[in-house]
Formats: structure tokens, C-alpha cells, sequence
């Protein structure tokens, strides 16, 4: 039998079959797959005007529009490679990310040219607007008709939570296998609407807009997050599954009150980071058919999902391996570990990145024998079902035992006086470390009786040996707790 190593052009492929069929709809606009087709056709003669041809990089610094879906779109017809830019970095970094990829050309956005231009002092590197690159000649392509699976297509930078930014590669495979594990796992409807209210610059934004190409499924996709916008268009825009961060999510429960989603929904997806269980319960109370994943920029999106029937039997797990994946926990030996005992979560799968972009030394650190090592710690328990605890760099070990601090975290951020908490482990000379905690405050209440909830809540030495009321949590242009900043926000002058 003949290997499948390439795939037809897939949005080329999707307006051949399905052109009339909606593809997009944004507040004002309703794009076809004939029209995106067209559209980027269209914009990926304009990009060769400015010189890119095969194999050249182009790094995109906007927002989620329709002229930036035509943008990603283009760049396959040309076959060149996307770095998908944070919008909230820093020019520097920016910067270093142009720098790491050696990116070709920026396209940004006209409101980011700022940030564009004061990144680009590479001679090499030119920039763009995105108007005006719409208003711009166009030059004659020969349109990439397959694609192939194992060639790098995205290259997205992780926060950089635990560290320096890395490139991750996704490859066209990559995006197809994530695609088909989320079929299989949710099903394909014919009425689906994926609603896209986070960063098509993240691996949750992006992959949705994949999976609508190979579904054939209509997107609903908003500019940016808003939580009242969002609820009515569950409401009254049959909009059936969406994909969410805890925060947002939070936001919409608050913003829905005592009102119900219709029945028509059928997939609130939760992932990005742990779900904190007061807010599951919330949604088991409301019904809401949430899912909660785990998944990473390396994996190009969810990994392992939890099906509603599970959410309060295993409330707080992540649940299963998708189809294509599997996951193992190993010690530092790499000895693979028996059911309930944690250690690191390794994952295996067609969607798992051929390796960080120009970094072969840190690819051959991460993935061995095809198993990606996360870096993050967690159980599977006798049925499979998979619990993260927290990422390794971040464990606290005191007096011989592990605490994590997601635990701490949670309880802290239970309490109805904290709007947000942050716990970060401090050498101490009796125990080896100590974890020290950091919360925002909506009302408020005093260091002591703090203190006392969380000694009716932890265990001893999990209590928060110092506890520190701060205006603003660190966090990173992703918008994820660096906990590594965390001591940063005091003098030891302000201690309790
Ligand atoms: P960096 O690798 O540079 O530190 P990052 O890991 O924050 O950045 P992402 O790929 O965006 O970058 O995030 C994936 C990480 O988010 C996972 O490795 C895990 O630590 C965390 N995460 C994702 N889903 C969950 C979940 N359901 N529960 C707990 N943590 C999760
Ligand atoms: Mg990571």
C-alpha cells in the first residue's frame, strides 16, 4: 500500500465540495468557503508581490479578524511558514521572535505598525500593513495543490511560562490529526457553529479555524472576548460549541446569572490550564456540557478530554487520551508508574510537534522515542482517567513532601474575599522550601482569617508559611501566572 504523505490543498479542496456552505461569520460579515478560497487566492498574490515564495517565513502580528484568517489561509497557497505572533508582546519580543524564526516579512495590523516597526531592524526583514497589503499589485503564484503532512506549516512561540520563548512547530499533520482526535472524540454535527473568542494566534484559536476547513463547519468569530457577547450568541446565534479559558468562562457564568443555555449547545471547551472545581460545579448546577481538556501548544491543542458524563464523577480530572494520542506517567528514570502514583505526563500522537524551531538540542530533550516529555506532573488513576497536578518547575518540595501549587491556589482562590492567587515555594533552611502565597483581594479581609481558612482546608504544610495581599498578579502576554515573578512583588519589609 502507498504511504499517505500529502494532502490536497485543504481549503482549495473544501470550496471544491462545499462552496456555498457558510464559513465564517463575523458581527457584519457572512464569508463562504468559495469566498475564503477566493479571498485567499487573492491575498497570497498580493504576499508574492512583496517577494515570498515557497519556503520563506512570514510572521503575522493581528488580531482576529477575517482579513487575518485570509492571511494564514494565503500563506499555504504559498507555501510558506506562519509564525503567529502574541499581540500583547513587547517589541523586543517581537523582536526575537523575527529574529529566531528568520522571518521574511511582518504583516501586521495597521493599529500594531508601532510595535511592528520598532522590531524589525533586521536588514533582511521587511513589514507590511495589513491595509496595505490589501491595497497592493498582485503577482502570479502556482498554487501549492498538496500539502505535506511531515512539512512545518505554523510556528507559534510558547508563553514562555518556564522560561525563553520556544518555536513550536506544527506541521500539516499536525493540524489534521488534532482535527480528526476532536471529531472523533465530539462528533461531527451537521448545525455545528464553533464560536472562536480566543486568539487565532494561540493553538485554541487556530485549530478551530483548521477543523472548520476539514469539517466543513461554520465559525462564529469575535474580534475579542466578551462575555455578554459571547452568551448571546449561545443564545440566540446557534452557536453549539465553544472553546474557553477558566477566566472567560467564569465571565460568562457570572454574566448568565440565573439564565440557561439552550439545549442546542452541546460543548463548552475548557482548557489552557486547571479548571478550578468550584467553577465545574457551577456548571454541572447549570448544565452546561462542559468539557475539560488538556493540551498544549506542542500537541497543537487537546491531548486528553473529559466527556460531560464524567464531569462529577471526575470532577477535576481531564480525563482520556483522544483517539490518535497516548499518555504515560514515568518517574525521573523514565520508569513507567502504576495507576495513582504522579510523576511527569509524557504524551505520544501524530499531533505531537516535529520539534521547537531551530533548536535540535532542546527537541532531543523533549521528545524521545516520539514520546513528548510536558513537563508537567500528574496522575492517571485506575481507569485512565488523567489528573494534572502542576507544571515540575513549578513543584514545591517541603520537608520531603510535594506540594503543588495549583492546590494551594485553589483553595485560596475559593474564598469569596480573593479575586485571584498565585503560591510560589522560598528556600528555607529547616524544611528545603516553603510556599509562600500571593492573592488579589475583591473585599476585604484580613491576613488572619485567611490564614485560618486555609489551615481548615490544607494540610499543614501546604498552609502558606507568608501570605501577601498585591494589587496585580504577574502574568505573561498569554495571560498565565508567571510564578517564577511572584517574590518579585515584595520586599521582605512587607511580609506577615
Ligand atoms: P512554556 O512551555 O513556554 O512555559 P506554556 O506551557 O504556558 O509555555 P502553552 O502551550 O500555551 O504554553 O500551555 C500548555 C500548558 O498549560 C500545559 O503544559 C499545562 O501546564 C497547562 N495546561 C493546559 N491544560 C491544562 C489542564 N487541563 N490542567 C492543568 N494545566 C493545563
Ligand atoms: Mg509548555
Amino acid at each position: 500500500m502507498q504511504d499517505v504523505t500529502t494532502i490536497p490543498n485543504w481549503l482549495a479542496k473544501r470550496a471544491f465540495m462545499t462552496p456555498d456552505r457558510v464559513a465564517i461569520e463575523t458581527g457584519d460579515e457572512v464569508v463562504t468557503f468559495k469566498e475564503l478560497h477566493e479571498h485567499a487566492l487573492h491575498v497570497a498574490q498580493q504576499i508574492s508581490y512583496y517577494g515570498i515564495t515557497q519556503g520563506d517565513t512570514v510572521a503575522v502580528l493581528m488580531s482576529n479578524s477575517l482579513s487575518m484568517v485570509y492571511v494564514i489561509h494565503s500563506l499555504k497557497y504559498i507555501g510558506a511558514k506562519t509564525v503567529l505572533l502574541n499581540t500583547r508582546l513587547k517589541a523586543h519580543e517581537v523582536a526575537y521572535q523575527l529574529k529566531d524564526s528568520q522571518t521574511n516579512l511582518l504583516i501586521c495590523d495597521d493599529d500594531l505598525q508601532r510595535v511592528g516597526k520598532e522590531s524589525v531592524s533586521e536588514k533582511t526583514l521587511s513589514m507590511v500593513t495589513a491595509s496595505e497589503l490589501f491595497k497592493s499589485q498582485r503577482k502570479e503564484i502556482d498554487v501549492i495543490e498538496e500539502f505535506s503532512l511531515a512539512d512545518a506549516d505554523t510556528i507559534m512561540y510558547t508563553s514562555g511560562t518556564t522560561g525563553q520563548p520556544k518555536g513550536v512547530i506544527q506541521t500539516y499533520g499536525n493540524h489534521w490529526w488534532s482535527a480528526m482526535g476532536s471529531a472523533l472524540n465530539l462528533g461531527i454535527h451537521e448545525k455545528d457553529c464553533w464560536l472562536i473568542a480566543v486568539p487565532l494566534f494561540h493553538i485554541s484559536g487556530l485549530s478551530i479555524l483548521m477543523r472548520s476547513i476539514f469539517y466543513g463547519m461554520k465559525v462564529m468569530l469575535h474580534h475579542q472576548f466578551n462575555p455578554k457577547e459571547v452568551n448571546e450568541a449561545i443564545k440566540e446565534k446557534e452557536v453549539t460549541i465553544v472553546s474557553v479559558v477558566t477566566t472567560m468562562l467564569t465571565k460568562m457564568l457570572d454574566e448568565l446569572a440565573e439564565q440557561q443555555y439552550p439545549t442546542t449547545f452541546r460543548c463548552m471547551l475548557v482548557g489552557g490550564g486547571p479548571a478550578p472545581l468550584s467553577v465545574l460545579k457551577q456548571c454541572v448546577v447549570k448544565q452546561i456540557p462542559v468539557y475539560q481538556t488538556y493540551g498544549m501548544t506542542e500537541t497543537a491543542s487537546q491531548v486528553v478530554t473529559l466527556a460531560p458524563e464524567y464531569s462529577l464523577s471526575k470532577l477535576g480530572s481531564a480525563g482520556k487520551a483522544l483517539f490518535p494520542c497516548d499518555i504515560r506517567i514515568i518517574n525521573e528514570q523514565g520508569d513507567v508508574l502504576q495507576a495513582n502514583q504522579s510523576g511527569e505526563i509524557i504524551v505520544k500522537g501524530p499531533n505531537v510537534t516535529a520539534g521547537y524551531l531551530n533548536n535540535e538540542q532542546k527537541t532531543r530533550a523533549t521528545i524521545k522515542d516520539g514520546w513528548l516529555h510536558t513537563g508537567d506532573i500528574g496522575y492517571l488513576d485506575e481507569q485512565g482517567f488523567l489528573y494534572v497536578l502542576d507544571r515540575r518547575s513549578d513543584l514545591i518540595i517541603s520537608g520531603g513532601e510535594n506540594i503543588y501549587p495549583a492546590e494551594i491556589e485553589n483553595v485560596l482562590r475559593s474564598h469569596p474575599s480573593v479575586a485571584d492567587a498565585g503560591v510560589t515555594g522560598v528556600s528555607d533552611d529547616k524544611w528545603g522550601q516553603v510556599p509562600y502565597g500571593f492573592v488579589t483581594l475583591q473585599s476585604n479581609v484580613s491576613k488572619e482569617e485567611m490564614m485560618s481558612y486555609c489551615e481548615s482546608r490544607l494540610a499543614k504544610y501546604k498552609v502558606p508559611k507568608k501570605l501577601f495581599i498585591v494589587k496585580e498578579l504577574p502574568r505573561n502576554a498569554s495571560n498565565k501566572l508567571l510564578r517564577r515573578n511572584l517574590l518579585s512583588l515584595v520586599s521582605e519589609k512587607s511580609e506577615n
